[in-house]
């Protein structure tokens, strides 16, 4: 078992209630103290109308963004590590990001408003997450994952959530060589084991991290899914939280 557990992606956040998903909600479904940490990311919701494919922005979305990125930078406390991750939308507001902050989000489905990828301040906060080496968890479809991985950002630290089951899916994103690519990491969330399974025996164990998506996963049983594999000492201390402790240690120097 890894001495400290971390669980790599989780929702958080005290406006969107449906589920609930702020922090004693996350620790109030742990057992036996086995997970001792996790990335926050605020909620979809707080941050853009999902269910709106016209949705523009306003500045009462933007207020409210700016907010829930900031919650998630007092949560942390001696017994519990909290990484907050900045969710960037599409007004690119990386002046707000805060050393605090150890990555960003990027979120978008398909019938989902989308990210203008041409605005100048797109790129600009491309290059600023690429000075602050922020890795970022890219949740897109999958022509914009590979126009992200391959053009917008070449050599950006890139998490691909769910081994990309939400990213045009695990056996499209491998055969395109995305998981070779050093920058390129990958959490567990909602993964099925033999895609967990065939990562790691292509891969290795050093870019693949747990993680549960709460509220939509359980952290328990994502926890004992990657037990069940039966890896060894060394792989179990990197998946469980060393490869996203040493990732995040070289994030906003
Ligand atoms: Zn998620």
């Amino acid at each position: 078992m890894a001495s400290m557990i971390i669980d790599a992606h989780a929702h958080c956040g005290r406006l969107d209630r449906f589920p609930p998903q702020d922090l004693p909600d996350y620790r109030s479904c742990l057992r036996e103290g086995r997970i001792g940490g996790f990335t926050a990311i605020s909620p979809v919701m707080e941050i853009y109308d999902r269910h709106d494919p016209d949705f523009r922005d306003s500045p009462q979305w933007q207020k409210q963004r700016a907010e829930s990125n900031a919650y998630l930078l007092g949560l942390g406390s001696p017994d519990f590590i909290v990484y907050p991750f900045f969710f960037i939308w599409n007004d690119f507001a990386v002046e707000q990001i805060r050393p605090g902050h150890k990555g960003i989000k990027w979120h978008r489905h398909a019938d989902e408003p989308v990210y203008n990828y041409d605005d100048p301040r797109c790129a600009a906060a491309i290059e600023e997450i690429r000075r602050r080496n922020m890795p970022v968890l890219l949740e897109e479809e999958f022509a914009n994952t590979l126009f992200f991985i391959n053009e917008l950002a070449p050599g950006v630290l890139v998490i691909i959530p769910h081994l990309g089951y939400l990213n045009g899916g695990y056996e499209s994103l491998r055969r395109r060589g995305i998981f070779e690519m050093p920058n390129i990491y990958a959490d567990t969330a909602l993964a099925p084991d033999a895609d967990i399974r065939d990562y790691i025996s292509r891969h290795g164990h050093d870019r693949i991290m747990f993680g549960s998506d709460f509220p939509f996963g359980d952290p328990e049983s994502e926890l004992e899914k990657v037990l069940r594999l039966d890896l060894n000492d060394e792989q179990l201390e990197a998946v469980l939280g060393g490869n996203l402790v040493k990732l995040l240690a070289r994030s906003n120097p």
